[in-house]
């Protein structure tokens, strides 16, 4: 039976401040010591708004597919998923690398600002859930620029998104990478329901979503796997999207350089027609695809 706890890293923890304060540098934060000083000295009103840092993997300025128009596409490091098709696996594991404070991340965001207009900000990684209370701050201080925000997730920890987070996220970007609970396992190494259920979250609440399924000949292209995503997105109420995309092999080097083993290097692309036919069978049951 599907287990429908997610099965974490020991580095879990349920706040993301807390968690933080192991990582950084010097075992303390900004978010930390902004948080301790406005504690010890309860004759002053908290600060208005607690900086919180997180751990960068790399930026885009100007993104055009995670989400819509112009976007800057803040990539968060760290993943407890194992993707067979991953183009970042320098991201998986423990969040690492550069740290940031959302104060920083809106600073420069907004020195975009007449770029990303029609567009926003969107964090993606990494699994952005991993570092659940920086992605708050970042958005809600987005928000505050009136700067559209989307979530790029695969939804394995949406259990860490509160409502009051996902009312600063405008979309999100939710990736279903499978339907059949034993391929999802195969293709991420994690346990589908959680992502199930977030979806079915984000559905009662009215979030808007863009699903994505990646087509990978010989792992999740069977059918029944394929017309299982179809009929569970068809279930779902505010989806605005639902995208297809061919698996590729950019990431393929990235492995080598890791020490890593790529398992999908004897795997081809999809042909136009594995595409056509997948496309078929969301059709058949009530989604369009793009
Ligand atoms: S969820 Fe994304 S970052 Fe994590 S392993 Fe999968 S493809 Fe890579």
């Amino acid at each position: 039976m599907e287990d429908r706890r997610p099965s974490l890293a020991p580095f879990e923890c349920a706040s993301g401040i807390s968690w933080l304060s192991h990582y950084s540098a010097k075992g303390t934060n900004r978010c930390e010591r902004r948080l301790a000083s406005a504690h010890e000295d309860a004759s002053e009103s908290p600060p208005e708004s607690v900086p919180c840092s997180g751990f960068v993997h790399s930026i885009e300025t100007c993104g055009t597919v995670d989400g819509p128009g112009l976007r800057y596409v803040l990539f968060l490091s760290g993943c407890p998923l194992r993707c067979q098709y991953c183009h970042n696996p320098d991201a998986q594991g423990k969040p690492h690398g550069e740290i940031r404070t959302s104060e920083s991340v809106i600073e420069d965001v907004v020195k975009y600002r007449n770029f990303i207009r029609r567009g926003g900000i969107t964090i993606s990684g990494g699994e952005p859930m991993m570092q659940n209370e920086f992605v708050h701050d970042v958005f809600r201080r987005a928000k505050a620029e009136g700067i559209h925000t989307t979530l790029d997730t695969s939804g394995f920890l949406g259990h860490r998104a509160s409502d009051e987070m996902l009312e600063s996220v405008d979309l999100v970007l939710l990736d279903i990478k499978s339907s059949d609970p034993q391929t999802y396992r195969e293709t991420t190494g994690v346990s589908l329901q959680p992502t199930l259920d977030f979806a079915r979250r984000l559905s009662d609440l009215g979030k808007s979503m863009w699903i994505r399924f990646v087509l990978v000949p010989g792992l999740t292209d069977d059918e029944a796997n394929v017309r299982g995503v179809a009929k569970f997105v068809a279930g779902l109420t505010s989806v605005e999207r639902v995208e297809v995309l061919p698996f590729h092999k950019l990431g393929e080097s990235k492995y080598e350089q890791l020490g890593m083993r790529y398992q999908l290097s004897d795997t081809a692309a999809p042909s136009p027609e594995q595409m056509a036919s997948c496309r078929q069978i969301f059709s058949e049951e009530g989604v369009t695809t793009r």
